[in-house]
C-alpha cells in the first residue's frame, strides 16, 4: 500500500467511503481543535481528499506515535503510526502541536475516557467531539450545542 503521495501527505484508501457517500447525510469534521486552539484536522494526512484528524498517542506512559482518524464522522477509518496500537488498552492523546493532553469529557461505556476535540477554538464542552481512548472501541460522540449525536442513532437524527 501506498502511504505517501508525493508532497509526503498520508494517503489513505477508503473502503468505507461507498457506503458512506450513498447515505444521504455526512458530517464532515473540518476543524477541530485542542484547548489551546490548534487546528487538529489538517492536510498532513487525507482520508479520500478530504483532510484527517491528526493526534499523537500515547501508551503505557512510555511508547508514542501519531495516529490519523478519518474526519467524516461515524467512519472507523484510523491508522496509526510509529506505535502499535494494542487492542484495549486505552491511549493518552496529545495535541500534536503544543503536546497538551486532550480533556476527558465524560466515561465511555467500556470503561474508557471519551476525550474532547472543541469544534470551535475556545474550549467549549456543548461544541466538541467525543472520542473514546480505548483502542478498538470506536464509540464516537458529536455534541453542537444542545444537540448530542451518538454515531449509531445518527442516520435517524439526521434523515
Ligand atoms: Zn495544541
Ligand atoms: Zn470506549
Amino acid at each position: 500500500m501506498r502511504i505517501f503521495d508525493d508532497n509526503g501527505l498520508m494517503v489513505f484508501p477508503c473502503e468505507a467511503m461507498r457506503e458512506i457517500r450513498e447515505q444521504k447525510n455526512v458530517v464532515l469534521i473540518t476543524s477541530c481543535y485542542c484547548p489551546r486552539g490548534h487546528d487538529l484536522v489538517n492536510d498532513k494526512s487525507q482520508f479520500c481528499e478530504n483532510n484527517g484528524i491528526l493526534l499523537r498517542v500515547r501508551q503505557n506512559q512510555l511508547r508514542e506515535g501519531l495516529v490519523a482518524l478519518s474526519p467524516i464522522y461515524g467512519d472507523k477509518s484510523r491508522i496509526s503510526l510509529g506505535i502499535h496500537l494494542e487492542k484495549g488498552v486505552t491511549m493518552t492523546m496529545l495535541c500534536p502541536e503544543c503536546g497538551i493532553p486532550l480533556p476527558v469529557y465524560d466515561e465511555c461505556s467500556c470503561g474508557g475516557d471519551v476525550i474532547a476535540l472543541f469544534t470551535k477554538p475556545v474550549p467549549d464542552y456543548g461544541n466538541c467531539v467525543g472520542i473514546c481512548n480505548r483502542v478498538g472501541c470506536y464509540n464516537a460522540q458529536l455534541r453542537s450545542g444542545n444537540e448530542l449525536l451518538n454515531y449509531s442513532t445518527l442516520t435517524e437524527h439526521l434523515t
